[in-house]
């Protein structure tokens, strides 16, 4: 008799995903190379219940994850009274689930999943409907069936108001078409669990959505034997696949003939030489910028919860700048601005800027489109600061569509970002050395900064090694323009 697994609806919906990333979750977990994504995204998903259960007072929450003892609480909760339920737990041939939120109504209980997106997505279908099949199993099928997503319309007042963050959308009638196949989808995981060798998936579309699976370099290992594989191609994905299919894996092997998009002829041409090219447009555009010069940079988070009255789930505040100063004799000024309190950071951040950037000189950035909006944004959240922010904003040079057009160097392997530009003129400059080295690093040490219990040594170390990250992103800028020039 074959063994038989039990089942969550987790489990079911990486199975929906691959039988494969299923099996191996289950047999060879240590296989598993974690997403630090998928962490962010579990993270915003316990704020974004946290909120849901403000929103929902009074409600019984079943925070355990002991299955006996939950089923248990659940029974009672659902037996002693019509309030909601927060993680009810209800089982059916082995198939255990969790309901984010029951919320009584007069012709029984809605279950609601509560998502950190802003939109219903396709895998909340199957999601939602796995659970209404184990509920109507155990006895207890929802009223109906509901998505609650987050509003990025909602502007959050302050004082823990949350009302309206939630918006709920009906299911119902997805979840009445899918309903009928889950009995298939549990039979199909159950059987692939109870294969002794692993299922021969071969990788592609799957391994990448709905999220990016943590077993991708089991099953597809980088290829170390290979300088320049034919995916450094930007923006390439279907020439890509052809490329492969007809076997070539390096790009240097594929005939010049092969390729029309103007890019990736360069990015070919000048793989295969090892000799860098810069056009003269580039040359020309930066020694006739006049001066003082300034090169800014910010950095910004994001909450899914809006912590700052006057803010919006998932939008981009600015934290920090640093802003370079070059004057025509070549004398060069730092100036930078840093806001660890955990209050909101934006009017400082905004009037030290302007004060930063002064009235004239072009202001060099790296993605125009980046700080642009975000001065924008500051210029609508501060009337009386508008017209300073704005007068920044028209005399935003940006470097990156340069860069993107007129150079390229084999070392870049078709990325145009500052950090792949730099080592080919910095080497020196090596992110790498850096204890903060990119914008998620940053975006963390920030958060660790504001939220986190730290020594007074450690928050100065975490600080310093903040300022030093984004200064190093306008300094990398000065050096692109003075090699450029040179
Ligand atoms: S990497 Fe792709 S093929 Fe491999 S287990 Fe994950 S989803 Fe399946």
């Amino acid at each position: 008799m074959p063994k038989s697994f039990s089942l969550s609806k987790s489990k079911i919906l990486l199975h929906r995903q691959c039988p494969k990333r299923l099996w191996l979750q289950v047999h060879k977990p240590e296989l598993a190379e974690v997403d630090p994504a998928a962490e962010a995204r579990f993270r915003d998903g316990n704020k974004v219940g946290d909120v849901a259960r403000q929103l929902y007072p009074g409600g019984d929450f079943i925070d355990t994850l002991n299955r006996k003892e939950a089923l248990a609480r659940t029974a009672s909760a659902l037996e002693s009274g019509h309030k909601p339920i927060f993680e009810a737990a209800f089982l059916h041939n082995d198939v255990l689930v969790r309901a984010d939120l029951l919320v009584p109504e007069a012709s029984g209980y809605r279950l609601v999943e509560v998502k950190s997106s802003t939109s219903v997505k396709d895998y909340h279908l199957e999601d939602i409907t796995v659970q209404t099949w184990v509920m109507q199993q155990a006895g207890l099928a929802p009223s109906r069936c509901m998505v609650a997503h987050i509003d990025n319309s909602f502007v959050y007042p302050g004082n823990s108001k949350y009302q309206g963050l939630l918006k709920e959308e009906s299911v119902d009638l997805e979840v009445r078409d899918m309903i009928a196949e889950v009995p298939d989808w549990i039979a199909a995981a159950q059987s692939t669990l109870e294969r002794s060798e692993e299922p021969g998936v071969v990788p592609g579309e799957q391994c990448s959505h709905p999220f990016p699976c943590d077993f991708a370099n089991y099953c597809s290992p980088p290829e170390t034997d290979v300088a320049f594989p034919v995916e450094i191609l930007p923006y390439g994905k279907k020439m890509v696949e052809q490329l492969r299919a007809e076997g070539y894996r390096d790009l240097r092997d594929v005939p010049e003939e092969k390729l029309s998009n103007p890019k990736h002829i360069r990015v070919h041409r000048v793989t295969k030489s090892g000799q860098a090219e810069l056009d003269q447009e580039a040359i020309d555009a930066v020694r006739e910028l006049p001066y003082p010069r300034y090169y800014l940079d910010f950095e910004t988070i994001a909450f899914s919860v809006p912590v700052w009255a006057g803010t919006g789930p998932y939008k981009q505040l600015p934290f920090q700048w640093s802003c370079h100063i070059e004057n025509s004799d070549g004398v060069l000024t730092h100036k930078e601005f840093l806001d660890i309190s955990g209050g909101d950071p934006r009017r400082a951040f905004a009037e030290t800027l302007i004060e930063a950037i002064g009235t004239s000189g072009p202001i060099v950035v790296y993605n125009a489109p980046f700080e642009g909006s975000r001065m924008k944004e500051l210029a609508e959240a501060f009337p009386d600061l508008a017209a300073q922010l704005l007068a920044g904003v028209n005399r935003l040079f940006d470097l990156l569509p340069l860069a993107r057009n007129h150079y390229y160097h084999p070392a870049m392997k078709g990325s145009w970002s500052i950090k792949a530009v730099l080592p080919t003129i910095a080497p020196e400059l090596d992110y790498s050395n850096l204890t903060v080295s990119h914008g998620g690093m940053a975006q963390d040490a920030y958060l660790d900064l504001i939220g986190h219990e730290m020594s007074a040594g450690d928050k100065e170390g975490l600080r310093k090694a903040l300022l030093a990250y984004c200064e190093q992103d306008t300094l990398a800028m000065i050096r692109v323009i003075s090699r450029w020039k040179a």
